[in-house]
């Protein structure tokens, strides 16, 4: 069994709804049981900043799916969960993104693990370090070290409404 870990965003509609049905979906899916949950975290948005703030938060699991497989379960549930691709890193209903598949290294034409932005972005490191302080990269070095690289103010724990 490997612990995968996602990333998860919305900043369409009920954005905290959002983040949990994603999740019900994934753990009901035969191959991944979710073990861990974040809490939920709002940043703004960043590439494309005419929109608005994004509810994020990250999840562990154990799954026995190899990461193609995985990245076809994420898109499936993105389209199911209404997705639309209108522009580039624009809103989003749903956006799941493989952070971490155990300390494994992918690099696939359309699937890249660990997430190619992960150390830059403060609103998938912060809630994938709250379920998963002990992940390492592939390199061996421990993930909670990029945190001292990123701006921390930039994500903020989500209070509610
Ligand atoms: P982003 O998540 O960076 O905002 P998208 O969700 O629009 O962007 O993803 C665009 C593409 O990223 C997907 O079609 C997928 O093939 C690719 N991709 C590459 N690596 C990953 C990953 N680790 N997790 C999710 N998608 C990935
Ligand atoms: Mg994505």
């Amino acid at each position: 069994m490997l612990r995968v870990i996602f990333g998860l965003g919305s900043n369409l509609g009920d954005r905290a709804a959002n983040v949990a049905e994603a999740l019900r979906l994934l753990d009901e899916c035969p191959g991944i049981k979710i073990t861990r949950v974040s809490s939920l975290y709002e940043s703004a948005p960043v590439d494309f900043l005419d929109q608005a703030d994004f509810i994020n938060a990250a999840a562990a699991a154990e799954t026995e799916l190899r990461p193609e497989d995985l990245l076809a379960v994420t898109q499936r549930i993105e389209l199911e969960m209404g997705r639309v691709k209108t522009i580039d890193k624009g809103p989003r209903v749903i956006d799941i993104d493989i952070l971490l598949y155990d300390i494994v290294e992918v690099r696939l034409p359309d699937l890249q693990v660990p997430h190619p932005r992960l150390r830059q972005r403060a609103f998938a490191l912060v809630p994938l370090l709250e379920v998963a302080a002990d992940a390492i990269f592939p390199t061996g070095e421990p993930v909670r070290w990029a945190i001292a690289d990123i701006d921390l103010d930039s994500v903020r724990l989500y209070e509610g409404c």
